[in-house]
């Protein structure tokens, strides 16, 4: 049984005053019954299932799109990926846009309300000429981080799992090898997989002691490369877990957010700082056991069912978190106007597409989110959105199958499921039937007065979203330059491979978060 950082609260800390620090760690491609406070039988997740007993724990909390970028982006702004131009599908290592310059993220608002910034983990939110999209010009004083997916190159020389084993598969061919990135330098390329989370609980325990002895709030957010695929983890990880690969790739990021609570505990900063966790999609099934489990839900990534949407969440803050469990409804486009709200910052002068949910977390008040809407992964505007969610109903106006959420048992979810318009929507309570089994327009019973006035309601709803939301440009439609692409060694040959810098820190970092 691993030793857990202790909840005993240091004096200093039932002093309350300024803002409270936030913390928020994002999941790569965990899905909502990979947890086992959400129910999983055989992950190893102690850390994180006690933040869940000792903290808030969300049964009905969504991302916008079931994908990498867009949902990092809703995470940051606040607002629908169509409306920052993130899409469709996700950034490239050589494409051209990113998240743009003058939208403003959540570093950027915290910022200015005299936070020290700092993100640690995967971007996703473009490079750029010159790394212009890059974490240091959005906000964020400080980064280390892989700016995209760690499979977006080719990892067949990486080591992965076990350690010092090449990874499984071949991921993308013709790109330069993953960089790690300082700020705006080149830190290594390709970094050592498995000593990467030490290093990025390394920069966020500088950053929390740092913030403190500075006297400042804090604002971390650490967006780690667990659970997406290829699964790699630290030597005290490897075949530890019980569940395979994936297993111990989760169980790593937990020792993690065990490692960030104990720094937090020791800093004497529980009761000064809220920690959220959530994850940005549901899980890559195509990856078989590799991948992610969404539970009882139906399908994963890439798809508006259940599991492509919604995601396991956690809020944590002593003595102002009442611990428990809230079926109310919750988006990560939420925590950009949540977090202002408690840091007193001012809002940005955009159209957000989230809600305060202070009075959810607080206790004082119940959600003012009463639907969530959910754009494809490819989306257009003629289409709008393919589903809506509202109150307990959910109605599927359209469906597609993704090749993420493939070699599930459910034919609908893979991508030989073609894009389907349904008339009318097929239509869930997903109070009684959170698995979108039962069809309520099916013809299985006769359907009610309240279930017709619910249809109403979800075709009125989408009506009105889809006519007020309008998308930007996309930035994805910029194309690729492969000079873009990061290289330790500009203008190198022969290109790519040559974009290849040792790991000096490897030596150094063989070990895991918790020896770290
Ligand atoms: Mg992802």
């Amino acid at each position: 049984m691993e030793t857990l950082w202790p909840l005993a609260l240091s004096l200093a800390g039932l002093v309350a005053a300024g803002p409270p620090n936030f913390v928020v760690i994002f999941a790569d491609d965990l899905g909502y019954g990979d947890l086992g406070a959400y129910g999983h039988p055989s992950s190893r997740t102690p850390n994180l299932d006690q933040l869940a007993a000792a903290g808030l724990r969300f049964t009905d909390f969504y991302v916008p799109m079931s994908l990498c970028t867009p949902s990092r982006a809703a995470l940051l702004t606040g607002r629908l990926p169509v409306r920052t131009g993130m899409y469709p599908g996700v950034l490239k290592p050589g494409s051209k846009g990113g998240l743009p310059l003058e939208e403003v993220t959540l570093a950027e608002v915290l910022e200015a309300r005299g936070y020290l910034t700092g993100m640690a983990g995967k971007w996703h939110l473009g490079v750029g000429p010159g790394g212009v999209f890059l974490p240091p010009h959005q906000g964020f004083h400080r980064f280390l981080g892989i700016p995209y997916s760690h499979d977006q190159g080719p990892c067949q020389n990486l080591t992965c799992f076990p350690p010092n084993i090449p990874c499984e598969g071949h991921c993308d061919q013709g790109l330069v090898p993953i960089p790690l990135l300082a700020n705006l330098s080149v830190e290594a390329q390709p970094p050592w997989l498995p000593g990467l989370e030490a290093r990025y609980v390394a920069f966020a325990r500088d950053l929390m002691a740092d913030a403190k002895s500075q006297d400042r709030p804090f604002f971390l957010y650490y967006a780690s490369h667990h659970t997406h695929y290829p699964q790699f983890s630290g030597e005290s990880f490897t075949g530890r877990s019980g569940r395979g690969p994936f297993g111990d790739s989760l169980m790593e990021l937990d020792a993690a957010v065990g490692a960030l609570m104990a720094t937090i505990k020791d800093l004497g900063l529980l009761r000064e700082t809220l920690v959220i966790f959530t994850s940005d999609n549901g899980p890559e099934t195509m990856r078989m056991f590799r991948g992610g489990c969404s539970g009882l839900l139906r399908c994963g990534k890439g798809t508006t069912y259940e599991g492509g949407v919604r995601e396991p969440a956690l809020a944590f803050w002593p003595g102002h978190i009442t611990p428990g469990v809230t079926h109310e409804l919750a988006s990560s486009l939420d925590l950009l106007p949540t977090l202002a709200a408690l840091a007193e910052a001012p809002l940005p002068n955009v159209t957000l597409d989230g809600f305060d949910l202070s009075p959810v977390l607080l206790g004082t008040g119940k959600s003012p989110r009463q639907s969530v809407f959910f754009h494809p992964v490819n989306p257009n505007e003629i289409y709008g959105v393919f589903a809506v969610r509202n109150g307990k109903y959910k109605a599927h106006f359209y469906t597609q199958g993704s090749a993420l959420s493939d070699t599930t048992a459910d034919p609908a979810c893979h991508i030989t499921s073609p894009l389907t318009i349904h008339e009318p929507p097929l239509l869930f309570d997903l109070s009684v039937d959170p698995g979108e089994n039962y069809d309520l327009l099916g013809g299985m019973t006769q359907v009610s007065q309240e279930v017709l006035q619910a249809l109403k309601e979800l075709q009125v709803l989408k009506a009105h979203f889809d006519a007020e939301v309008t998308f930007g440009p996309s930035q994805m439609a910029l194309g690729e330059d492969p000079a873009l692409q990061v290289c330790c060694q500009p203008a190198c040959k022969p290109w790519p491979g040559c974009c290849s810098c040792p790991d000096q820190e490897l030596g150094s970092k063989n070990k895991s978060p918790s020896q770290a």
